[in-house]
């Protein structure tokens, strides 16, 4: 008897600690590609510019997270977006599965089946792989129709990034059942394809918002006909917000493209933007500090990133890449399109575009940071003649559809970037760097010290149990 009233009482006990730890409202914050050094970059940026430190390095909890798949030390993002979203480590390539094949719930799912409302929100295509973790299963990444059929499938309230590429209607995948836009209405969905339809869409609606066909664009690049991070991310919080609660993730998914890109301006405006969507956020939960939880991660490392670069001294100057004003991946488009027109252009033609985008000096002070030296000058012009040739030779060839890529000259230019603000790169992919996972909220004392990516997906799920 003695017994049974104390096994009652811890019961009681312990399903009211549990009852108290799940929160109604869950953010889950993934830089692609963001590990410490993007995070640290980006906030010493931010705070030179005004702007301010990162917030989301200023959540209470913090984890060194690694990283490492089932088959790799370096983890692609499929393998860690199941490790994040199921708590499951499997193999670079497969998604929201084992690697055997077995199908493993992911706490977006789970919450789902609690009654939460889901948001998933990216800047990249919505069927790429971080997202899909979250509601796909699949053998691979690069099934991206059927990836959009499990995306339908999920019955989750709020999808906004970019698009599906061009496999939204692949009439050659053996399990087409159809352009997956109109298996999409079919099923209740109102697609948004431009800013005007997403910002217009009412709550009780389920929504599929797509703003390119493929990735959107760089944060840098922006001309404001894409929506933010940001706001995505409170437009996702007006329609999701009820008695019920919400389950929002939200990717920086071009992070890591300019990590791949070797793109240091780049790269860390596109954490700055993916922190903005987190002080929404963070915004959110002082408005309901019993019940929110707030998570922001990384998926990887991507690029060897390093806060000084021996090649120019060590030094540490990021405030420089404030001149950049473009991606390099830009840069390469307007050069591109320059030569197309007028293959013969001399380099000095380029050079006030440099001045433009770039802030670079080529005459002036020598104790200008911008200046450019004669070695960078020397550098930089040879970068501009191999891509002259290039296209000269793309041109004359009436075989070739387009002059293809030009990117050698923009290569340069932003390696020389880089040298100037003393950013260093060590790899072109990922890297098994742990990543820095921080977290603020109800069930935040859960993510702390040495862990492992699935620790983040096995507790969340937890949460959703109760
Ligand atoms: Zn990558």
């Amino acid at each position: 008897m003695k017994t049974k009233k104390f096994l009652m009482a811890a019961f009681a006990g312990s399903w009211v600690a549990t009852f108290a730890a799940a929160p109604k409202y869950v953010f889950i914050f993934i830089g692609d590609g963001m590990s410490m050094p993007q995070r640290m970059v980006a906030e010493e940026f931010s705070m030179k510019i005004g702007h301010g430190p990162l917030a989301m390095n200023s959540l209470p909890y913090q984890a060194c997270t690694r990283t490492k798949a089932a088959n790799s030390i370096i983890t692609d993002s499929a393998a860690a977006a199941t490790a994040i979203a199921c708590g499951h480590k499997t193999n670079n390539g497969m998604l929201g599965m084992t690697p055997d094949g077995e199908r493993v719930e992911s706490c977006a799912e789970r919450a789902k089946a609690a009654g939460r409302k889901v948001g998933i929100i990216t800047t990249v295509t919505i069927v790429h792989a971080t997202p899909a973790g979250f509601y796909a299963h699949r053998k691979s990444r690069g099934q991206s129709y059927r990836i959009a059929l499990d995306l339908i499938a999920s019955g989750f309230d709020y999808f906004a990034g970019g698009g599906v590429y061009d496999k939204f209607d692949d009439r050659k995948d053996p399990e087409y059942r159809g352009n997956v836009f109109d298996l999409a209405r079919g099923a209740g969905y109102v697609i948004a394809t431009n800013k005007a339809e997403w910002a217009a869409l009412k709550p009780g609606t389920k929504s599929w918002s797509r703003f390119a066909d493929s990735a959107m664009d760089f944060s840098i690049d922006s001309d404001g006909s894409m929506p933010t991070l940001a706001e995505m991310v409170s437009k996702a919080i007006e329609l999701l917000d009820g008695p019920d609660g919400f389950f929002i993730m939200c990717e920086g998914g071009k992070v890591d493209y300019a990590g791949h890109a070797n793109d240091a301006a780049t790269n860390l405006r596109d954490v700055i933007a993916l922190d903005d969507a987190v002080k929404v956020a963070m915004a959110f939960q002082d408005r309901h500090p019993g019940d929110t939880l707030v998570i922001a991660t990384g998926d990887h490392e991507t690029g060897g990133m390093s806060m000084g670069f021996a090649g120019t001294g060590g030094r540490f100057k990021v405030e420089f890449l404030a001149n950049q004003k473009c991606s390099a991946e830009k840069l390469s488009t307007i050069v591109k399109k320059m030569l197309k027109e007028s293959p013969d252009r001399p380099f000095e033609d380029v050079k006030p575009l440099l001045a433009e985008k770039f802030g670079f000096v080529f005459d002036g002070d020598a104790k200008d940071p911008m200046l450019i030296t004669p070695a960078e000058l020397a550098n930089i012009k040879k970068a501009f003649e191999s891509d002259r040739m290039k296209v000269k030779k793309r041109m004359a060839d009436t075989t070739a559809h387009d002059v293809g890529r030009v990117y050698v000259f923009a290569d340069a230019v932003k390696r020389t970037m880089a040298a100037h603000a003393g950013i260093g790169w060590s790899s072109g992919s990922h890297t098994a760097l742990p990543t820095l996972t921080t977290a603020k909220g109800v069930g935040a004392d859960i993510l702390v010290g040495m862990s492992e990516n699935v620790d983040i997906g096995i507790r969340l799920k937890k949460l959703f149990m109760q």
